[in-house]
C-alpha cells in the first residue's frame, strides 16, 4: 500500500487521556487470553457495547493531547497512516454519496476509553459509536492482527478501519436505525440481521478498495494499493469469521451465535464490493447467503 501522511485531521488523538498507561513506548501490554478477548468482541461489534451500557449520550472529550503522550516514532507512523487511510475512505465515500455523506474521526485511545457508547476498554476492539458517529481504535488492535490471526500488512489494518467506516454509512444511510429497529421487533432474527449488517460493512470496505486500487492514486498523494493488498485484506476477512474465532476459542463451531458471519461470507462480500466498486452490490439484506 502506498499512501502519504496528511494533517491528522481525521483522528481524535485520545492516546494520552485513556487508560492508565502503557510498559515502554507504546507497546501494548499483551496479556495472554486479552488477545483472543479482543478480537472476539471485536467480531461482536457495536452491539456488544450497546447491549451492555444500552447507549448513552455523553459526549467524548477527545481534544489534542499531543505532548503527553509517549509514544515512539513506529507508533506515529501508525498514527499517520490511520489518519491518512480514514482520509482517503471518506473522500471515497463523499464522492458516492455527495452531499449525504457526514465527516467522522478515529479515536484512538490506550488501553480504555469512556465513550458515548459507553466505556470500553483496548479488549473490544475496534468499534463504531452510532451516538457520536465515531470510530474508536486501539492501535494494539493491529498488532494482535499481524501476531495472532496472521493477518499482516497495511491493506488488513485498512480493511479494519474501512469496516468500521462502512458502519458509519449505514448509520448516514439509514440502515443502522431500520436494522436496530428490525432486532427489537425480531428477537429471534437479531443475529441474523446482526450477520447482514456486518457482511455489509465488509462489502462497503471492499468498495473503498475498488477505489483504492486504480493506478495513478499514490502520485496524487492518495492511497493506492500494490500487488498482494487486496489478498492481504482477503486473509484478514477470513482470519476474523465468526466460525474461525469460535474455532479458537472453543474448538466447535455454533453458527446460530455468529454475529459476523463466517470466514467464508466475510470474503465472499469483501470480494463483491471489491470487484464493483458499488455500495449497491452491498445488499445483504436482499441476497440469500450460504
Ligand atoms: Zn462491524
Amino acid at each position: 500500500m502506498r499512501w502519504t501522511p496528511g494533517d491528522r485531521s481525521n483522528i481524535d488523538d485520545a492516546r494520552g487521556r485513556s487508560g492508565f498507561g502503557r510498559l515502554g513506548g507504546g507497546v501494548p501490554l499483551s496479556l495472554g487470553g486479552i488477545l483472543l478477548l479482543l478480537l472476539i468482541s471485536w467480531a461482536t461489534g457495536t452491539n456488544f457495547l450497546s447491549l451492555l451500557t444500552g447507549g448513552g449520550s455523553e459526549e467524548v472529550d477527545t481534544t489534542g493531547t499531543s505532548g503527553q503522550v509517549a509514544s515512539s516514532p513506529a507508533e506515529e507512523r501508525q498514527v499517520d497512516f490511520v489518519d491518512a487511510v480514514m482520509k482517503d475512505v471518506q473522500d471515497t465515500w463523499a464522492q458516492l454519496l455527495g452531499n449525504r455523506y457526514q465527516q467522522t474521526r478515529a479515536v484512538l485511545f490506550r488501553d480504555s476509553i469512556d465513550s458515548a457508547c459507553g466505556f470500553a476498554e483496548s479488549a473490544t476492539g475496534p468499534f463504531y459509536c452510532p451516538e457520536d458517529g465515531r470510530v474508536y481504535l486501539d492501535l494494539g488492535f493491529f498488532e494482535e492482527l499481524q501476531n495472532r490471526f496472521g493477518a499482516p500488512g497495511d491493506f488488513a489494518r485498512a480493511y479494519v478501519l474501512a469496516h468500521e467506516v462502512g458502519h458509519h454509512i449505514q448509520r448516514l444511510t439509514g440502515i443502522e436505525s431500520r436494522t436496530r429497529r428490525a432486532r427489537e421487533y425480531q428477537p429471534d432474527a437479531a443475529n441474523a440481521i446482526s450477520v447482514m449488517v456486518e457482511l455489509q460493512a465488509d462489502c462497503f470496505a471492499g468498495v473503498w478498495g475498488h477505489a483504492a486500487s486504480q493506478p495513478g492514486r499514490a502520485a496524487e498523494g492518495k492511497v493506492e494499493l500494490e500487488p498482494g493488498d487486496v489478498e492481504a485484506g482477503l486473509r484478514a476477512a477470513a482470519a476474523i469469521g465468526d466460525d474461525r474465532l469460535q474455532r479458537m476459542t472453543t474448538g466447535h463451531i455454533a453458527p446460530d451465535r455468529f454475529t459476523h458471519g463466517s470466514s467464508a461470507q466475510r470474503v465472499e462480500w469483501f470480494r463483491r464490493g471489491l470487484e464493483s466498486g458499488d455500495p449497491n452490490a452491498c445488499d445483504t439484506f436482499a441476497a440469500t447467503t450460504h
